[in-house]
């Protein structure tokens, strides 16, 4: 941000991004960028994750939590604060809630409040969608979904940027939720066929997995050369999608090495012993250049995408610049 556009949010004050205004203005290409490049930074070192804090607060189910860190290289600093309230559905509201606060770097005054709730979704899709972008066969022409909840729909418009894909094949917990995801493949013309697990993996190229499963939901040997698999739905203790003798014959990636062994898909491998720490690669070193990714057309690769706060920071910056920029932005003073 320019020095002029600094002074004058100075004076406006904090900014708030309504989610609305997040809808109406952060695409998908600004959200791969953001993404994109807060990866990179994490593995210069120039971007770090803090811990992250996760409590049952015992009232309403919830689950509420902190994600904070800071990109030095993008110069975000800041957290995303929420969680999960199971009852909200009945209360017509999201169950997942969040709101991200950023602050600024140079003197630690708060600067701007962004809606983090459709941001969630679009930052998720835009991690796999770079995970495809950088490992799926150039080639590939089918994509299997595992999963058809909220986030699906956002992970399928995303990554059908990345390839050209043909087809849709998709498996779901609940065959209600199916309907859903198929309208957004008619939508992108896409034909879309409902398949067994096994079936979607004969035929897939690439495979994502959004669910909140805690049993592996594909087999190793069901998986066939070549593929790539994104696993979203992973990032609490205990939640696994795919067969942990999977990461054993894979190559697999991650967004955060330290996520990726607690609360990823990783962690069924790691704890069993089959793979090593030592062999997960961050998929930033790809983007940066500093080790492979793909090194051929027969190679499994499967990337852990665990979701991190600086993913969210970086999407509600870029967020916030483009309100301020739009004037769609509201502010007050503190
Ligand atoms: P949702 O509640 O809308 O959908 C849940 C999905 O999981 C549905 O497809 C449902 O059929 C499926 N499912 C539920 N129970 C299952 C079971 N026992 N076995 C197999 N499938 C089952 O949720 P959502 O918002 O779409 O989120 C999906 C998952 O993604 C959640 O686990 C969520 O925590 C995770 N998530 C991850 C990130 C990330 O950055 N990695 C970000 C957001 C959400």
């Amino acid at each position: 941000m320019s020095n002029s556009q600094d002074s004058l949010q100075t004076s406006k004050g904090v900014s708030v991004v309504s989610e609305d205004v997040c809808q109406e203005i952060m695409g998908r290409s600004d959200a791969f960028t953001a993404v994109e490049n807060v990866f990179a930074a994490m593995a210069k070192n120039t971007a770090y994750n803090f811990d992250v804090i996760r409590e049952a607060i015992g009232h309403e189910d919830a689950l509420y939590g902190f994600k904070s860190g800071f990109d030095r290289d993008g110069m975000v600093l800041g957290l995303k604060s929420g969680g999960y309230w199971p009852g909200n559905m009945a209360k017509g509201l999201t169950n997942h809630q969040s709101t991200v606060i950023l602050f600024d770097p140079d003197t630690g005054k708060l600067k701007s409040l962004v809606g983090g709730n459709y941001l969630t979704a679009v930052r998720t899709a835009a991690s796999s969608a770079v995970s495809i972008a950088h490992l799926a066969r150039k080639d590939s022409k089918v994509l299997g979904m595992i999963g058809a909840g909220h986030q699906s729909t956002f992970q399928l418009r995303a990554a059908v940027e990345q390839r050209d894909f043909e087809k849709v094949v998709c498996w779901n917990f609940h065959p209600e939720q199916i309907p859903n995801l198929a309208a957004v493949a008619e939508e992108l013309g896409l034909p879309f066929e409902s398949v067994t697990r096994e079936e979607l993996c004969a035929q897939a190229d690439v495979i994502i997995t959004i669910t909140s499963a805690f049993e592996a939901l594909i087999e190793k040997d069901w998986i066939k050369p070549g593929t790539h698999i994104a696993c979203m739905g992973t990032d609490t203790k205990g939640k696994q999608e795919v067969d942990a003798q999977l990461l054993t014959v894979a190559k697999v990636f991650t967004d955060e090495l330290a996520q990726s062994i607690t609360i990823g898909e990783a962690q069924h491998a790691i704890s069993r012993k089959l793979i090593q720490q030592a062999e997960i690669v961050p998929i930033g070193e790809v983007i940066n250049g500093t080790k492979p990714g793909r090194t051929s057309d027969t190679e499994i690769t499967l990337f852990d995408g665990t979701g991190v706060g600086l993913q969210d920071l970086a999407v509600a910056s870029v967020a916030a610049d483009l309100a301020e920029e739009k004037g769609l932005a509201t502010y007050f003073q503190l």
